[in-house]
């Protein structure tokens, strides 16, 4: 099939990349493969893991690099033996995951230079039951960006006009939901999804509108009531303020820091409490009454002991922000034990949770505040969000992408 496009996206050159200094050009996708699809970009959620990545944050990045795993867009080519039953002009949804051990099992990649040859799908993929499968901790597993995929390629992420992918994990999306919706979900999204289900039960096929948890199946079911603390409030804590608002069963989103109180409480949340003005009042209002905190703050500096405080005994702090600044401390170590707290991570989603989601809040009309900005202006939103100016996701958006 003729290729009539071209690859251009905001290239990553060194660390001072992150301070909004890419460099728009073309660039070499990975060599195809009758695995891949290739998708026309049209919306490119902004993550903070961009920025961790730009910066060399976590790990020394393999420069040149392009960042991006919240990508929408229409499929523009199909290869023969793409996973995913993807049709040209579909529109779809790319998120963290690129690929996993399934894309090695059988393919001439499996090992390639000789290394390790796997003879079977790894625990993680290999559940008959999809909705157990965790393919977000398949050891071949390779994220969105920087891969580099099983042939040996880098994997350029979706600042860019076009993105080249295995087939697999690229998710048709619902017809309701807006794509610049739709790409932020697909890290964000699923990464607040993911604990609130794990972690509380959250059953989509018995969710109500007004987070009471009360009346419909939860109460049929003698499902408690239970409460949720989303600690950091962005692209990711509003996630969790809206999904566990929209989640009977559950009770609904507190606890935020570092946003207007008004804003948390019009998303649905309870009760707004700034950690960084009431001092000793934040934690001493909910000492002991939560069920879950899920915090999204990205820095091992955090008020960790006053957070733990906060929960219930046996209650659970689920970090999903990953911090580049140092260990976690939790000092003194009887904080954590005297109550039988828990203190867990928790990273992005596997693809059944990912669908669930997607359908989860296509149906309940669930509405992300994100702010699109077009895509020729990356550098700038890129500051703007190293700023922690989102209110509360970034999305770029191709000039001629479809207003959907
Ligand atoms: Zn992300
Ligand atoms: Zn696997």
């Amino acid at each position: 099939m003729p290729q009539n496009y071209k690859f251009e996206g905001w290239l990553g050159h060194d660390a001072s990349s992150a301070e909004g200094n890419m460099v728009w050009s073309e660039f070499e996708p990975k060599r195809w493969e009758e695995t891949d699809i290739d998708i026309r970009i049209t919306h490119a959620g902004m993550c903070g893991s961009d920025l961790h990545t730009l910066s060399s944050g976590w790990y020394p990045a393999p420069y040149p690099i392009i960042v991006g795993h919240e990508i929408v867009g229409e499929v523009v080519r199909v290869g023969s033996q793409a996973a995913g039953g993807h049709k040209v002009g579909d529109r779809v949804g790319v998120g963290c995951l690129a690929d996993n051990c399934e894309g090695l099992l059988g393919s001439p990649n499996n090992d390639k230079d000789g290394k390790k040859k796997i003879e079977s799908l790894c625990a993680n993929c290999s559940s008959e039951d999809p909705a157990e499968r965790n393919e977000q901790f398949c050891p071949h597993g390779l994220w969105t960006y920087p891969g580099p995929h099983h042939n040996g390629d880098k994997a350029y992420g979706g600042y860019a006009t076009h993105h080249r992918t295995p087939g697999r994990f690229a998710f048709a999306l619902p017809g309701g939901l807006r794509s610049a919706h739709a790409a932020t979900m697909m890290c964000a999204g699923v990464t607040m999804y993911s604990p609130l289900k794990r972690w509380l039960g959250f059953d989509p096929a018995a969710s109500g509108s007004d987070g009471s948890g009360s009346g419909g199946s939860a109460t049929a079911q003698g499902k408690k009531k239970k409460k949720v603390g989303i600690i950091g409030f962005g692209g990711l804590g509003h996630y969790g303020v809206l999904f566990a608002r929209h989640g009977r069963g559950v009770g609904a989103g507190y606890f935020a820091e570092g946003v207007e109180e008004g804003e948390a409480l019009r998303l649905g949340a309870h009760d707004y409490l700034a950690s960084e003005e009431g001092g000793k009042g934040w934690f001493k209002k909910y000492y002991g009454q939560l069920d879950l905190l899920i915090s999204t703050v990205a820095s091992a500096k955090a008020p960790i002991r006053a957070y733990l405080s906060l929960l219930k005994p046996r209650g659970t702090l689920v970090h999903v922000g990953n911090p580049d600044d140092g260990p976690f401390a939790i000092d003194p170590p009887g904080a954590l034990v005297a109550r039988s707290l828990n203190f867990a991570g928790s990273c992005i989603g596997s693809a059944a949770e990912i669908r669930e989601m997607l359908e989860f809040a296509a149906a309940q009309g669930i509405t992300p505040w994100v702010e699109e900005r077009p895509m020729k202006e990356a550098n700038a939103a890129l500051r703007d969000l190293h700023a922690g100016k989102p209110r509360y996701r970034y999305c770029l958006v191709n000039a001629e992408a479809a207003r959907l």
